[in-house]
């Protein structure tokens, strides 16, 4: 098993958590989507919490999309993400050259801006839950720990990092959620709260070779931590010619007509994988009956 994440709950339960590693998976997506450095760790943070997510819905065929819109050069990051750890994602433009942070330090806030973060789950109720907030600094771990306090009002700290060699090969790449449930008491607070100040980065950590479980170990190993279970993630996107197709047919009647009075080919790509299908003149004009 490569990329994988654990769930476990410390505290008797009054804490839960989650623990990931992607590298794979974002090494996977920053191929697909030729990303410049600091937009695979931007993409990559957005998968690693989006993989965690996913695995806090309950139902098989539940669904969690992350949508950060931001002014910054990066523009926009949208991930998907199941309750099975399949994950998928796509930055809004991929080549992004900004001056680091500071040095080995790529600057995600600057290159996201200023902005909002949505979550949507659709969880296969007739309306699905959407929730928005104002990006705090676009660092996307940050960004997400304010929305679990003010929109679901489960108080959070999130880790999330990405490692970008200088040869722009994805070297490490991970996180970690924890969250308190409302039985939380002060104490456990407290000693939580201490304790997140004086760990390292998840990309530290993980440079120290330190897995999933070393992480949530360090983290909550005083505070009685149980890890329940573990489950394999992975870059998936479910497209093919069928699910194209129709979004071809949601275009307008007159987009259509002017693609079949060319008389070419038109080659459709899916935002999320870059896999590209071909339709013909035929078959648009096959779409285009279809309405
Ligand atoms: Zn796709």
């Amino acid at each position: 098993m490569n990329d994988y994440l654990i769930r476990g709950i410390a505290a008797n339960g009054t804490v839960r958590a989650f623990a990931i590693d992607t590298t794979e998976l974002v090494a996977h997506a920053a191929t697909i989507h030729e990303t410049y450095p600091v937009v695979t760790a931007a993409l990559g943070r957005t998968l690693s919490a989006g993989a965690m997510m996913g695995s806090m819905m309950k139902g098989k065929n539940d669904l969690i999309t992350l949508t950060i819109k931001g002014d910054g050069p990066i523009g926009s990051i949208t991930v998907t993400a199941d309750s099975h750890g399949n994950i998928k994602g796509f930055p809004g433009n991929n080549v992004v050259d900004i001056p680091l942070k500071r040095p080995g330090k790529l600057d995600v806030g600057g290159a996201i801006g200023n902005g909002t973060l949505t979550v949507v789950m659709d969880l296969g109720l007739a309306e699905p839950y959407n929730g928005m907030v104002e990006l705090q600094t676009g660092e996307i771990g940050d960004d997400l720990a304010y929305y679990y306090t003010v929109s679901e009002q489960t108080p959070s700290a999130v880790g999330l990092g990405v490692m970008v060699d200088t040869d722009w090969s994805v070297k490490h790449s991970g996180g970690f959620i924890i969250q308190m449930m409302p039985d939380v008491q002060e104490e456990t607070i407290a000693a939580l709260e201490s304790k997140l100040a004086g760990i390292s980065s998840v990309t530290d950590m993980m440079e120290d070779g330190m897995s999933p479980e070393d992480m949530l170990t360090a983290i909550l190993g005083d505070l009685g931590l149980e890890i329940t279970e573990k489950q394999e993630v992975r870059f998936y996107c479910n497209c093919d010619k069928d699910r194209v197709s129709a979004s071809l047919a949601t275009i307008q009647t007159s987009d259509l007509q002017e693609m079949i009075d060319d008389g070419e080919d038109i080659e459709v790509k899916c935002y999320f994988c870059n896999s590209t299908y071909n339709f013909s003149v035929d078959e648009l004009r096959e779409i285009l009956s279809n309405r």
